[in-house]
């Protein structure tokens, strides 16, 4: 672990300069995006990006094209001293925390999405989230030119939309998935999570719990989505004060749902825990030999 303060540009020049002297120098360049108020699972991603990469570069950038109007976008938190710190701890070498106008000027009119993937789950109950999404990261990868990214499970449609822009448009940048890290108690870690009082925080444990029963009910042999997506919409609805936005039982490639689970299968939920939107998701490998089936 290295003390020393990342190099913090918040202009494009900046950042191009910087990481253009690293690469002279021979290292690779490893970006991890984020919108910042680090905490345990972005601190995963930093750790992978340190073993591989030479140079690792963290933006802290809060998208604003990725906010619905009505969602959260002024009250994100960001406590930039604190992630500069954590930063630091980690051994980053640059952080990148550009204001809205260096990265959307006055006339900003390009945009890019990836139609079929962004249609469902968390698409269809953030209209443009997506949209937003691809375009800030495609940005951010034409600005760092990062040999590798690391993203997380976590956000799987996320994940999957990225990885078909990459390949659609021959971006040359190698994406990295790490798993989803979770709270002692089981609840994904997520900035979000700062929003919850102490009774929703007490009662969200129960939304990787209602996964969990998932991929049980799965390895014991369930094959009908409809069923093993019944069961969790049930489990998630029995929480006081929980509102499920979805319940989705889909192939973790396509993201639509398969008339029998085979081969990797995402389970992914979103919740409202009071006004705090929450989303976790298991994927689960298909036995293809059940031991019993139903
Ligand atoms: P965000 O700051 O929420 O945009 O997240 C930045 C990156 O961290 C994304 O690639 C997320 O998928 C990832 N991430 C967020 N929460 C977790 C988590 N609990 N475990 C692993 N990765 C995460």
């Amino acid at each position: 672990m290295s003390g020393s303060v990342p190099l913090i540009c918040t202009t494009i020049s900046q950042i191009r300069q910087a990481v253009a002297e690293a690469r002279k120098s021979g290292k690779s360049i490893g970006l991890v995006p984020t919108m910042g108020a680090l905490h345990a699972g972005h601190i995963s991603l930093i750790r992978q990006a340190r073993q591989r990469a030479g140079f690792v570069v963290v933006s802290i950038f809060v998208n604003p094209t990725q906010f619905g109007p009505t969602e959260d976008f002024a009250r994100y938190p960001r406590p930039f001293e604190q992630d500069v710190a954590l930063c630091a701890a980690e051994g980053v070498d640059l952080i990148f925390h550009p204001a809205v106008a260096e990265m959307y000027p006055e006339d900003y009119q390009t945009f890019v999405e990836v139609h079929e993937l962004q249609k469902g789950l968390c698409g269809a109950s953030r209209p443009g989230h997506f949209r937003g999404v691809a375009t800030v990261v495609l940005k951010l990868f034409n600005i760092v030119l990062p040999d590798l990214a690391w993203f997380g499970q976590k956000d799987a449609q996320q994940v999957r939309i990225l990885q078909q822009m990459v390949r659609d448009l021959n971006v040359p940048v190698e994406i990295r998935v790490e798993p989803t890290v979770r709270e002692p108690d089981g609840l994904a870690s997520s900035s979000r999570n700062q929003y919850l009082t102490g009774e929703e925080r007490h009662q969200a444990p129960a939304i990787y719990q209602a996964l969990q029963e998932a991929e049980q009910q799965i390895a014991a042999g369930e094959r009908d989505p409809d069923t093993v997506r019944r069961t969790v919409l049930e489990r998630l609805e029995a929480i006081p004060g929980l509102r499920v936005d979805y319940v989705a039982v889909v192939d973790h490639q396509s993201l639509r749902p398969p008339k029998r689970l085979s081969g990797r299968v995402l389970v992914a939920v979103a919740v409202f825990l009071g006004t705090t939107r929450l989303i976790d998701n298991v994927l689960v490998e298909v036995d293809s030999n059940p031991s019993s089936s139903s």
